[in-house]
């Protein structure tokens, strides 16, 4: 969706493709023509980011296969009566609010696991508030329960269901959109070293300076959601990792001491329809 041919100024080559093994000092990859080419290289950077659900992130890998996803999500929306929203989390409250402000005539249901919008990391102002939002715009809250997910799944959640909670709620449904489960995609970076994956978080573990947190690897650095800094993971993080990232690759170079990173306050942006809430933890909160 967005053309990279601005990229580099000097030199540089993209290259469209997906990398399939990491080794030591090169990289293995599938293009759409050949497979199994491999770029070598003396420094590497990993930024494979996260998987979500669509239509948080497509799954095409071409410009007219994503606008087509986009299309097919839009006008299913536009010919649902009811919309069903599976997570509370900032995607799915966003997600509610734009649909139930563009279509009042809908019914929109958003089901949280959790017992109010949001988890208990966030402050419970900041749930309250846009709980109140969303009643105003007439969404259907259901807190403490969570979908059953029949075992052939959803499909591609653009057809009419009858979907039940473990507390037996029963919710019709023409469309369903499933706003939860990021998944970081690390599972490349085990084919390098798999001692370097956190079990129980699937995020790579990086040093204070974001090199891979392993000596033989002090050439590969790792940026953005696939990090196990402790932070809330959002793209304007990445743009700082890459600052830091950037610093150190040249710092190595000329020999110098390396940059750590540090996390800054937590802050979170979530639109509802027209409305934008900024929230910065422990300063304050604004909407716009
Ligand atoms: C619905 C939604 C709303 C969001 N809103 C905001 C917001 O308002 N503000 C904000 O700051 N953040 C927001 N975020 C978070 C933000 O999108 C992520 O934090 C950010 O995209 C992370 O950047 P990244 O570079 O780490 O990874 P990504 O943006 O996920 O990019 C990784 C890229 O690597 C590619 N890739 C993966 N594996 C391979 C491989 N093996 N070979 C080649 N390529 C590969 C992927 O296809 C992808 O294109 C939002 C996220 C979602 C889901």
């Amino acid at each position: 969706m967005i053309p990279y041919y601005n990229l580099f100024q000097h030199g540089g080559k993209i290259v469209h493709a997906i990398v399939t093994t990491i080794n030591k000092n090169e990289v293995i990859v599938d293009t759409e023509t050949e497979w199994g080419t491999n770029i070598p290289f003396e420094y590497l950077i990993i930024a494979t980011g996260s998987s979500h659900n669509k239509p948080a992130k497509m799954t095409a890998d071409s410009k007219e296969e994503g606008i087509a996803e986009i299309i097919a999500q839009r006008d299913a929306v536009k010919n649902a009566n009811k919309i069903l929203i599976i997570g509370g989390g900032p995607v799915g409250i966003e997600l509610a609010g734009e649909i139930a402000s563009v279509y009042q005539d809908k019914e929109v249901a958003l089901v949280h696991s959790e017992g109010h919008l949001l988890t208990d990391q966030f402050p419970k102002k900041l749930s309250d508030l846009l709980t109140k939002q969303l009643n105003e715009l007439n969404v259907k809250l259901i807190f403490g329960e969570k979908i059953i997910f029949p075992s052939s799944g959803i499909g591609d959640g653009l057809s009419p269901l009858t979907l039940e909670t473990d507390k037996g709620t029963r919710i019709d449904s023409d469309v369903q959109f499933v706003a939860f489960g990021a998944k970081p995609n690390t599972e490349v970076i085990k084919t390098l070293d798999q001692s370097l994956i956190e079990q129980n978080t699937t995020l790579v573990k990086v040093k204070p300076t974001l090199q891979l947190e392993h000596d033989d690897y002090a050439h590969i650095f790792a940026l953005g959601d696939i990090t196990n800094v402790k932070e809330t993971k959002l793209a304007y993080r990445a743009g700082l990792h890459a600052d830091v990232v950037a610093k150190n690759i040249i710092a190595l170079i000329n020999n110098k001491n390396l940059a750590e990173y540090k996390p800054g306050p937590e802050v979170i942006f979530i639109p509802i329809g027209k409305v934008l809430y900024f929230f910065c933890f422990n300063l304050l909160m604004r909407s716009f």
